[in-house]
């Protein structure tokens, strides 16, 4: 079959690869969609040798398995479903596994992978193909931390800083949540019409003078981390999202 494999050195390659053989308690998945990600950057830069792809979507080819021929998305932490965490549902925080598809395995930059089927995700018939990786990363990251969030929270307005793919992700989200008065703050105001398109009003990057209930950093800016800090409500919530491996000083 063919991948989409980075080379090392900042190169693609489209590679005639081994097809994937399934290990017991796993499909074969043939992918239909795999979005591209931001994160797959740190991979590249690092120049990895590798098949990368994480928000991945597809359609189970195991004859026999009960999932065979559904539309799957793929949950990349493969988890053992027995620790202290996994009965937990947190099955993220596995004790014992810590693989990710996409990271530690091959991922969706190919015509098919192995995937556990502890890791399938069955989408319904009416979400679009090219709209079901938005589940993922997009949707579902920022609809996770928003669910945790949300119990903690008092009523007010709440502030989505950052509106890139998992900024818009938290508005649709917080939308859905029953959230009506939603801001949003970016950097690039040539982001903000898709924002305003979901229901968000946008707000001024530099005003420290509203307060809200829920902040949601969506960008992983340390700048903006500090200024949810300084214009949360007392009782509020600050929600990081946004990703960022370098160390972060709270002042
Ligand atoms: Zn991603
Ligand atoms: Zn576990």
């Amino acid at each position: 079959m063919l991948a989409a494999r980075f080379d090392g050195n900042k190169r693609i390659a489209i590679a005639e690869v081994p097809a994937p053989r399934p290990a017991p308690n796993e499909v074969l998945l043939r992918v239909k969609r795999t979005a591209l990600c931001g994160s797959d950057t740190k991979l590249w830069n690092k120049g990895a040798v590798f098949t990368p792809g994480h928000e991945i979507f597809g359609v189970v080819d195991s004859p026999g398995h009960v999932l065979d021929g559904r539309r799957c998305l793929v949950y990349i932490p493969v988890h053992c479903g027995r620790c202290v965490s996994c009965l937990h549902g947190d099955t993220h925080m596995c004790l014992t596994e810590s693989v990710l598809i996409g990271w530690n395995r091959p991922g969706g930059y190919a015509e098919a992978l192995a995937v556990p089927e502890q890791c399938l995700l069955p989408v319904p018939d009416d979400v679009p193909d090219d709209l079901a990786p938005l589940l993922l990363d997009t949707i579902g990251t920022s609809g996770h931390g928003l669910r945790l969030a949300r119990p903690l929270a008092p009523e007010g307005p709440v502030l989505v800083l950052g509106a890139g793919p998992v900024g818009l992700g938290a508005i649709v989200a917080l939308r859905d949540m029953g959230w009506r008065d939603i801001h949003v703050s970016d950097l690039r105001a040539a982001r903000l019409p898709l924002a305003q398109a979901l229901g968000a009003r946008p707000h001024p990057v530099e005003d420290t003078t509203t307060r809200f209930a829920l902040v949601a950093e969506c960008s992983g800016a340390h700048a903006a981390r500090n200024r949810g800090m300084h214009i949360v409500a007392p009782r509020g919530v600050v929600l990081l999202l946004g990703e960022n491996d370098d160390p972060w000083t709270i002042e």
